[in-house]
């Protein structure tokens, strides 16, 4: 027989775990300690020696359990399952997506670098790049919907901290508008401004399309995040987030995730082993289903427009970046109501199936508002340029019946009022 490499969602089950190490369970069991007892006192001495990096690891050694914050097997196992999807070397967990991207941040920005980042961005990481980075003396510049790499490069430039670059942050699939930014482009962007002494990273926010549907660090990025609390953890029953990257960038973050203390629970890891089992016929399902939503939706009277991927026109610059980096639509799905907020709200008010509510990703459908709800804190004047109105809604399409969720959106959308017709004054 020839080698044969299986698939992540072949190995969801087992990877990382060895069940006669825990009584022959075939689960693995929620280690719910803080600390680990050392064999020895010169075992407790060479553990500690490799965590705190004292002395070079041998090569066939392994850091051994010391301490919940430090490692624990159901945190160690979730990193090592969640490294298949993204092919990546290491991956960190956190207790939360936020915490996974002010940690990375934090450790790879300092007083006076320049970070330069995409718009739109979930609205608690626009919170921390523009109200808590300037306070620690990191410059930051935001970049349009549909600005390439060139038009950015000339922005760079033009800021006179260009020599400052330190990272450039992306999140693609943008939410709520579902904009797509080419990686590649810039991550050589990144590579353009590397010296031989400090590299510029590319860090890309996978939340919408991961770790399925795009893989960041293929097309170029240094580190990919998520927030595990959508998709990864995909029933809307825990917050967490994680880090993948190459072992130099990811031994930077654990360090300082050990000392800010914001790794997940055993309990929050064990969750998210057993959402990982599902994910691939989660994931698979949710965008069968929202393409078909997407389809009913597309010349829907009451509507304005609907903002899928699986809808882009073939002869788009977004349709190029689409097939590019992207295996499939995702599901989430943004339509503009002919109206403003009382459409959109009667809409809202009107579904009997999806429920109301923020958060994507997750076994059953959401819809929100975004300008007043996900992305009330961003300024409106910025609102505006990456076209979130009173009139969008935003939909997460979960792993009901796409029947029962289009009958569902057909009726809601019957109670939405007409536009009436504005008579022009001119
Ligand atoms: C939800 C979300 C986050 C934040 O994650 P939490 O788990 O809520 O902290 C970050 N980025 C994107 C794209 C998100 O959707």
């Amino acid at each position: 027989m020839k080698a044969h490499k299986f698939s992540p969602e072949s190995l969801m089950m087992s990877h990382g775990y060895k069940p006669e190490l825990s009584e022959g369970a075939i689960k693995c069991p929620i280690f719910q300690t803080s600390t680990f007892v050392f064999k020895t006192a010169e075992e407790g001495k060479a553990f500690f020696e490799l965590a705190y990096g004292l002395r070079e690891k041998d090569p066939k050694e392994e850091l051994g359990l010391i301490y919940s914050r430090i490692n624990n097997p159901n945190l160690e196992i979730l990193e090592n399952r969640l490294c298949l999807w993204d092919n990546a070397e290491d991956c960190a967990v956190f207790e939360s997506g936020m915490s996974a991207i002010s940690t990375v941040l934090l450790e790879f920005l300092k007083s006076g670098d320049l970070l330069v980042y995409s718009n739109p961005v979930y609205g608690g990481t626009d919170h921390f790049i523009n109200h808590f980075l300037p306070s620690i003396g990191v410059s930051v510049l935001g970049i349009q919907p549909n600005q390439t790499a060139d038009e950015v490069k000339d922005l760079i430039e033009n800021s006179g901290k260009a020599e400052n670059l330190a990272m450039l942050y992306l999140e693609t699939p943008a939410n709520p508008t579902n904009d797509l930014i080419d990686i590649e482009a810039f991550a050589n962007l990144a590579k353009h401004y590397s010296t031989a002494e400090r590299k510029v990273l590319t860090a890309v926010d996978n939340t919408y399309m991961g770790p399925l549907w795009q893989h960041p660090l293929k097309h170029g990025a240094d580190l990919v995040l998520y927030s595990a609390t959508k998709y990864i953890g995909g029933h809307s029953d825990l917050i967490a987030g994680a880090v993948l990257g190459n072992q130099e960038v990811m031994t930077r973050v654990k360090v300082l995730r050990t000392f800010l203390g914001n790794m997940i629970s055993p309990n929050t890891a064990w969750l998210l082993l057993r959402s990982l089992e599902t994910l691939k016929v989660r994931m698979d399902q949710q965008t069968k289903g929202a393409q078909e939503v997407a389809e009913f939706l597309k010349n829907h009277p009451k509507l304005e427009s609907v903002n899928y991927l699986g809808l882009l026109s073939k002869d788009s610059e977004q349709y190029k970046i689409y097939k590019k980096q992207c295996s499939a639509p995702g599901a989430m799905i943004t339509i503009n109501v002919k109206g403003g907020e009382k459409q959109a709200f009667e809409l809202l008010n009107n579904l009997k199936l999806m429920k109301l509510a923020v958060s994507l990703g997750g076994t059953e459908s959401l819809a929100q508002h975004p300008m007043t709800m996900t992305h009330a804190g961003v300024c409106p004047e910025q609102r505006e340029k990456m076209n979130v109105t009173d009139k969008t809604v935003r939909l997460s399409i979960g792993v009901e019946d796409a029947k029962d969720l289009i009958w569902d959106l057909e009726q809601a959308l019957e109670k939405v009022s007409k536009v009436e017709k504005v008579l022009s004054h001119s």
